[in-house]
């Protein structure tokens, strides 16, 4: 008897493991709704898109909002939400290490950022321009041939600025606050960013103008994981985007955030 109780037991056992074995395979939407939060890198030194506000300790900004609406509608709370803070050549290992689900974080769409991760639709357009002194005698990219330019590094700045002035003498920096605190101490002539990164600065700034043209468009979009047989989550933030087109959200966030 003890042997055929043993024998049904070790039967139910293997199909019971047989079972399990088939585990469902979770979408990445259906992860994230099960956790119960959604993980999103940021930026912080990236005013008005990313940053800390000084006072409460807060991550805000216009990349912030979004990424707070985005939360909202896939978990219902826009509390569901956590910050990793990222600079900008972190943004991509942020994504392909599955350390966050989301990056938002002036990120601009580029064909070759879109052989390592998924883009959602664009949420805004961003131009890439220069910061200088205002005593300075530079009013064109080109006038930078012989000047000390501060960038970025890894961001796409830094790759236009190689690519359409070869003889450009870049100094490179590993975030904005460096990088700004190195246009203020003198140490170049200008610094080359986004458009809204710099009018950034200018708020808290004076004695500094930016330069009148833009020479690329900068799509910023949300970043994830590419994964071509799940596309749940681009699907989920998607809509919020076309959301937030449509029913003026991103034109009053626009307005708060004082972007153009
Ligand atoms: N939008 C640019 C980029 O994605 C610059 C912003 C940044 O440095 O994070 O590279």
């Amino acid at each position: 008897m003890k042997k055929v109780l043993l024998s049904f037991l070790c039967l139910s056992a293997l199909f019971l493991t047989g079972c399990t074995d088939k585990k469902e395979v979770k979408t990445h939407l259906q992860e994230i709704i099960e956790r119960g939060y959604i993980i999103a890198a940021v930026k912080t030194d990236s005013k008005p898109f990313g940053f800390i506000n000084k006072k409460t300790g807060e991550n805000e900004g216009f990349d912030i909002d979004i990424a707070k609406i985005i939360a909202n509608d896939i978990l219902g709370s826009e509390r569901k939400i956590k910050f990793v803070p990222v600079t900008t050549s972190q943004k991509i290992e942020a994504i392909t290490s599955g350390q966050v689900d989301i990056v938002i974080a002036t990120f601009t769409i580029t064909p070759q950022r879109q052989y390592l991760v998924d883009f959602s639709k664009p949420y805004y357009i961003a131009g890439q321009s220069v910061v200088v002194k205002n005593n300075s005698d530079i009013y064109n990219f080109s006038d930078l041939k012989n000047k000390k330019t501060i960038v970025v590094l890894g961001s796409t700045a830094e790759q236009n600025i190689r690519r359409i002035l070869p003889m450009a003498r870049l100094s490179g920096y590993k975030n904005y606050e460096e990088a700004f605190a190195a246009l203020k101490s003198g140490q170049a002539d200008a610094l080359s960013t986004d458009n809204t990164i710099i009018s950034g600065f200018l708020m808290d700034n004076k004695g500094y103008r930016m330069i009148k043209n833009r020479i690329t468009q900068e799509p910023y979009a949300v970043g994830m994981k590419r994964n071509e047989n799940d596309e749940s989550l681009k699907k989920a933030v998607n809509i919020t985007i076309n959301k937030i087109q449509k029913d003026g959200t991103l034109i009053k966030l626009r307005k708060k955030w004082h972007v153009n």
